[in-house]
């Protein structure tokens, strides 16, 4: 039974990033599709109601912890006002995906053929609830399980070690591991420092530091294939 058991378990693996990489944003950035713009107003209606304050109060409050903490808002209002992130993340970041995201024809079936050889993780440093609404909206909840790592804890890619445990977490290699995402800096380079094969998903740049580039996630499968991991 444990030999059957054993030869089931995949030992491949792909580690999905989630925005930029399994959708575009409407407009082609997080500005232009409007979605800065509507949590930048949900940050302040948060700071208006938790702390009591008017718009302008709020707005003040917001832009001088952004001089200190830069975007990282969630953690400015813990550390200064004593807001749980977690409240932040589910007020503000509650918006319907469908509004700011253009989803690719065809994503869930390229996934769920992948999903028959590679486990299938997502790490982005995204709050739940976004992910949740996000994934939803996509249809490929399902193929993630419980396999996703969200950025409402400490541990997040921007801050460089989040695949460090990733290979003895899961039982396996380096090599056997693909990486995928749009941003070199936290989905690439920290990837191929630990031996992991990476594919950029870009539109516009040639990538010095990753194996493959494509324009989009739909064209993953023939990007693996170079990789030849049997
Ligand atoms: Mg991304």
């Amino acid at each position: 039974m444990e030999y059957t058991k054993k030869k089931l378990l995949k030992d491949k693996l792909i580690i999905f990033d989630m925005d930029g990489t399994l959708y575009n944003f409407k407009g082609g950035s997080f500005e232009k599709s409007g979605l800065k713009k509507r949590i930048a107003e949900n940050a302040n209606s948060f700071v208006q109601i938790k702390l009591n304050k008017t718009k302008d109060e709020a707005s003040k409050i917001l832009k001088v912890l952004r001089t200190e903490y830069g975007d990282n808002i969630s953690i400015a209002l813990e550390e200064k006002f004593n807001l749980l992130r977690k409240d932040y993340f589910d007020y503000v970041w509650d918006v319907e995906a469908n509004i700011f995201i253009e989803t690719h024809k065809d994503l869930n079936n390229i996934l769920s053929k992948l999903d028959k050889e590679f486990k299938l993780i997502l790490i982005s440093d995204a709050p739940q609830i976004w992910i949740d609404n996000v994934l939803g909206q996509l249809g490929i909840a399902y193929l993630f399980e419980k396999e996703i790592f969200s950025g409402d804890g400490n541990n997040r890619k921007s801050f460089g070690n989040r695949f460090n445990s990733i290979s003895q977490y899961y039982n396996i290699l380096p090599e056997r591991i693909i990486s995928v995402g749009d941003q070199e800096n936290t989905d690439i380079i920290p990837a191929c420092n630990l031996g992991f094969k990476t594919i950029l998903i870009s539109k516009q740049k040639q990538s010095s530091v990753a194996d493959v580039r494509i324009e989009d996630v739909t064209k993953i499968e023939d990007a693996i294939k170079l990789f030849n991991i049997s």
